[in-house]
């Protein structure tokens, strides 16, 4: 049952994270998002300048082999390299929407806006790294006071998940039902299991926990008694 415990939690008179809809502990209940969901989000931030590079060096010419990409454009044509890398590092990529959420914590602060633009003449990017870390020096904030800090999560979540699409393409994998592992708040975890054919072990992407093979069939007698 634990897709219908993280639905019901959204709907209770218990306060609940506004990102994963999970209870909130007793002594959290002031804050937006759980910190599960604070964790996540600051593990996804820390990764972004490193996926952004990666993302610029497979639109370097001259790329071969596996990390070679083409994209069709609109008309049919090809051209060598992926247009989903090419949004993502280019101007109104990851460093415009990081650079939307430092204006607006700076905003609701009432904080002067940080000294992360490139001044350099011609210059159209503004430091990943800079706005990473106030992002993630603020987010201890954030999570208790910020009112849409859910939306920066999704945002955070949405460009670590398209990039790591492009740099590390997820394997084809076969859905397995809801995550049954308890979580430090004594709730459900809830999140979709998913595995890949041929593999003994599997990972919830959400709450890290492993599922090996031993596991198999108490798992399968725990989502049996779900379904
Ligand atoms: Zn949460
Ligand atoms: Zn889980």
């Amino acid at each position: 049952m634990a897709a219908h415990d993280t639905r019901d939690s959204a709907t209770s008179a218990q306060p609940a994270c506004t990102h994963c809809h999970h209870r909130l502990h007793s002594a959290d209940t002031h804050r937006y998002l759980c910190r599960h969901c604070e964790t996540r989000t600051n593990e996804r931030l820390e990764e972004l300048p490193g996926l952004r590079e990666q993302l610029r060096d497979m639109l370097e010419p001259g790329v071969r082999g596996p990390r070679a990409v083409v994209s069709a454009s609109r008309d049919g044509s090809l051209v060598p390299c992926s247009l989903d890398a090419l949004n993502l590092v280019a101007v109104g990529g990851i460093t415009a929407v990081l650079d939307a959420w430092v204006a607006d914590w700076c905003d609701l602060l009432g904080w002067q806006l940080p000294h992360l633009r490139n001044t350099d003449p011609g210059a159209c990017n503004t430091p990943i790294t800079g706005a990473v870390t106030f992002l993630r020096n603020n987010l201890p904030w954030a999570a208790e006071r910020h009112p849409a800090v859910d939306d920066f999560a999704h945002a955070v979540h949405q460009l670590w998940q398209h990039a790591t699409s492009i740099t590390d393409p997820p394997e084809p994998t076969v859905r397995i039902g809801y995550c049954p592992a308890v979580l430090d708040d004594g709730t459900e975890c809830g999140a979709t299991l998913r595995a890949t054919p041929g593999d003994a072990d599997f990972r919830c992407r959400w709450c890290n926990t492993t599922w090996a093979e031993r596991h198999c069939l108490t798992l399968a007698a725990t989502l049996h008694t779900a379904a």
